[in-house]
């Protein structure tokens, strides 16, 4: 039996080090193998050079999967899984904020049930303000209404799953990689254990609110069509109401005759009109870019180096 460990490293130089010396205390006597497969996204600090020297130092099985620039943390998960040999594989961030032992948790509940595919950690307690908790609160409910898979709001992407379902994951070759919707699509047995976030140990989070945002933007335009069956409903509402309002000014016209026009009214209709049609431009859109960008069919990252234990004799 042996185990992958996925970690996704973009300017993590501080924290490499620490990272594996808390990977080899957590599985010391664990009784099974295992590997570290770090992908290393471009970093623009010594994470490379660091990576390179816990590969040489060989205190554990480790592979170094190196990006040619920053391709962003789906595309690292992806080449990690696409990396490893694992009868297992967990993905773990770089920083601590997620403890090694909590693997060897989530291992031994996956060898105990043979029923259960997917291991996967979700956040009680959360240290995060209240305007981005609302809008996480908003961003999950929205989207498990427009789209057919279920996201459970605070599951992370920490978490340790099987051979197979790894496998079904890398079947899933879209550029646009949203993850908390793929590992939903796929499905498979998944049973949530709860877990604290600790403080980072060194460097800060890539997260901002407006990369949030466009990463919430990306999972519903992903997952779900129903932003452009809502344009569709929108125009048509907008033809009843227009086919409303014709028929009262040609009646007004008729039987009472008008005086001249509001002003107001027209430049408030030309105005909502206007704005109507530009959101669903965008809507539309969205999923022409994403449709173009897919039919590119450029690869998910570029990695111009990898080290691997297997290869050294
Ligand atoms: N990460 C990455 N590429 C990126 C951004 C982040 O590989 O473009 C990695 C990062 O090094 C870390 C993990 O993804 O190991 C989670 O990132 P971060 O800690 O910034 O997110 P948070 O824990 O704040 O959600
Ligand atoms: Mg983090």
């Amino acid at each position: 039996m042996k185990l992958s460990l996925v970690v996704p490293c973009y300017n993590e130089a501080d924290n490499v080090v620490p990272f594996q010396e808390a990977v080899i205390q957590a599985f010391d006597g664990c009784g099974y193998d295992y590997e570290i497969i770090y992908v290393d996204d471009g970093s623009k600090d010594a994470t490379l050079h660091n990576l390179k020297k816990v590969f040489r130092a060989q205190k554990c099985p480790v592979k170094v999967v190196s990006f040619s620039r920053n391709f962003g943390k789906e595309a690292g998960l992806y080449a990690g899984i696409a990396h490893a040999s694992g009868d297992y594989i967990s993905f773990i961030d770089a920083d601590l904020q997620q403890r090694p032992e909590i693997v060897r948790e989530m291992v031994d509940y996956l060898e105990t049930e043979p029923e259960t595919d997917v291991v996967a950690a979700y956040q009680d307690r959360r240290g995060e303000g209240k305007i981005l908790r609302f809008f996480k609160k908003c961003f999950y409910s929205l989207i498990n209404r427009l789209s057919d898979v279920a996201l459970r709001p605070d599951a992370s992407d920490f978490r340790t799953f099987r051979k197979s379902v790894a496998e079904s994951i890398l079947a899933l070759g879209e550029y646009h990689r949203f993850s908390k919707g793929i590992f939903s699509w796929v499905g498979y047995r998944t049973h949530y254990i709860p877990y604290t976030a600790c403080d980072r140990v060194a460097g800060t989070t890539k997260w901002n609110f407006r990369k949030l945002f466009n990463y919430a933007i990306e999972g519903i335009i992903g997952f779900s069509t129903r932003p452009l069956r809502f344009s569709a409903y929108l125009g048509f509402l907008t033809a009843i109401a227009a086919i409303i309002y014709l028929v009262v000014v040609v009646l007004q016209k008729l039987f009472i005759g008008i005086d001249v026009p509001g002003y107001a009214s027209i430049i408030v209709l030309i105005l909502l009109l206007g704005a109507m049609q530009l959101l669903c431009i965008g809507i539309i859109g969205e999923y022409v870019g994403k449709i173009f960008e897919q039919s590119k069919n450029r690869p998910i990252y570029l990695a111009k180096e990898v080290l691997s234990y297997e290869n050294e004799d």
